[in-house]
């Protein structure tokens, strides 16, 4: 039988910090890899290093040593330009603070992507209604980002993340800003969109959240721990 190749397959990663003249590992020979239709939680205290992590999966920073094969290409060997179209095809970024623009409205935050990739305005309407339809907020679309509540600005977020259809959807602290009755709500939209088919990797300090997903990778002074050191935890 052929092993299908992970959609993240990430070996031996570490990274380092230079501050003044004291060195912090950051990341410590990290391996792990990411099935497609996965739905991984990295969990960690803060400072074990999952923005650093994520910062690395989303192609956002390059580690010291180690590789990064997303989807089959090694992301590492790639120069800036196309680093940025291989982040821009493949993962969708949604984050804490949700990140909206606030003067403009729910369909144009999630319609500003699509306007960079070039889409004509009848195809970005389609893209950006069906995107705010599979949130539940195409009854929305109109409302700034402070005519919303915090779940539906993160909702918002995470229409614009589904804009490009990216095969990843990354998230970091996804609930953190939110009630913990809205943030379940968010982490069972998460969950409909990766029975739907979307990767889904999130980075959270909240074991409750963590829980929620299908699989729990667990991170510590930047090192991932084995399933029998997590216990001990
Ligand atoms: P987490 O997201 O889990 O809180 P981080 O990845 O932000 O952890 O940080 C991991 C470690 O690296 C921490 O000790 C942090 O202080 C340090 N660190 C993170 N970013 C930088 C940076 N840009 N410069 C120096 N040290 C950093
Ligand atoms: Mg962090």
């Amino acid at each position: 039988m052929i092993e299908e190749q992970p959609i993240v397959e990430i070996k031996h990663l570490s990274k380092f910090y230079k501050m003044g003249g004291e060195t912090l590992k950051a990341l410590d020979d990290v391996s792990f890899s990411v099935h497609h239709g996965d739905f991984v939680a990295i969990i960690g205290p803060s400072g074990s290093g999952k923005s650093t992590l994520m910062n690395m999966i989303g192609c956002l920073d390059v580690p010291d040593t180690g590789d990064y094969h997303l989807d089959g290409k090694d992301v590492f060997s790639l120069k800036n330009k196309q680093l940025a179209d291989v982040r821009n095809q493949k993962i969708g970024f949604i984050f804490q603070s949700f990140n909206l623009l606030p003067k403009q409205t729910a369909f144009e935050n999630v319609e500003l992507p699509l306007i960079y990739r070039g889409l004509s305005g009848n195809e970005r309407k389609e893209i950006v209604m069906s995107s705010l339809k599979k949130v539940g907020l195409e009854d929305r679309a109109h409302h700034r980002p402070t005519e919303l509540s915090g779940g539906q600005q993160q909702r918002v977020a995470i229409a614009r993340a589904l804009a490009g259809n990216p095969p990843i959807l990354l998230a970091d602290e996804p609930t953190g800003a939110l009630d913990s009755k809205t943030g379940a709500e968010v982490m069972n939209l998460m969950k409909e969109l990766n029975k739907q088919g979307h990767t889904i990797i999130l980075i959270t300090h909240d074991l409750d959240i963590a829980k929620l997903a299908k699989q729990i990778i667990r991170i510590h002074d930047g090192r991932i721990l084995a399933e029998k050191e997590a216990v001990l935890l």
